[in-house]
């Protein structure tokens, strides 16, 4: 049996789900009013796979998105990035190039990033299809997902699918 402690950061325009989809994993619970997140910078969470234990330290950038210079440290100590996006927003799709950016500026290509379709429970507004979603994320060489936060969809996967990766 081995021990892994990873550092993940989650990126990603304002309002996208990404405190959601954190909530939805560590207390499989949602609120449907905007709250900026407030306390601590990380919650951590364990899984067992294969025999090892792996603790995820999930780094929140809440209410950071206006203060981009702070991002560099964030994802220069962090094994995993995953960007979070609004299937029914897309200049949050859009926003995904300067994260990527901002992260193999940082941290070359050895990174891991997951690009995350979030709100999949609204497909009546989508408006980035899951095959753009695949193009943009076999252009750029990351692993890719949809879920919803709301209905709880794909979370958990999202996360047995990164502790895998790591
Ligand atoms: P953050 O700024 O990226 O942390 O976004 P939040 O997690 O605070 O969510 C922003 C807003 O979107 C809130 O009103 C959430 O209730 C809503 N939201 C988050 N995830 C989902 C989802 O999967 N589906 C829907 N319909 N709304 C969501
Ligand atoms: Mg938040």
């Amino acid at each position: 049996m081995s021990r892994y402690k990873y550092k993940v950061c989650f990126l990603g325009d304002t309002a996208v789900g990404k405190t959601s989809i954190i909530t939805r994993l560590m207390y499989n619970k949602f609120d449907s009013n905007y709250q900026a997140t407030v306390g601590a910078d990380f919650l951590t969470k364990s899984f067992k796979l294969n025999q090892n234990y792996i603790k995820l330290q999930l780094w929140d950038t809440a209410g950071q998105e206006k203060f981009r210079s702070l991002m560099p440290s964030y994802i220069r100590n962090s094994s995993a990035a995953i960007i979070v996006y609004d299937i029914t927003n897309r200049e949050s799709f859009n926003s995904i190039d300067y994260w990527i950016e901002d992260i193999r500026n940082e941290r070359g290509d050895e990174a891991i990033i997951y690009l995350v379709g979030n709100k999949t429970d609204d497909p009546n507004n989508r408006l980035i299809s899951i095959e753009e979603l695949e193009k943009k994320a076999k252009q750029n060489n990351c692993n890719f997902l949809e879920t919803s936060a709301k209905v709880d969809h794909n979370v958990n996967l999202l996360f047995e699918k990164l502790c895998t990766s790591l």
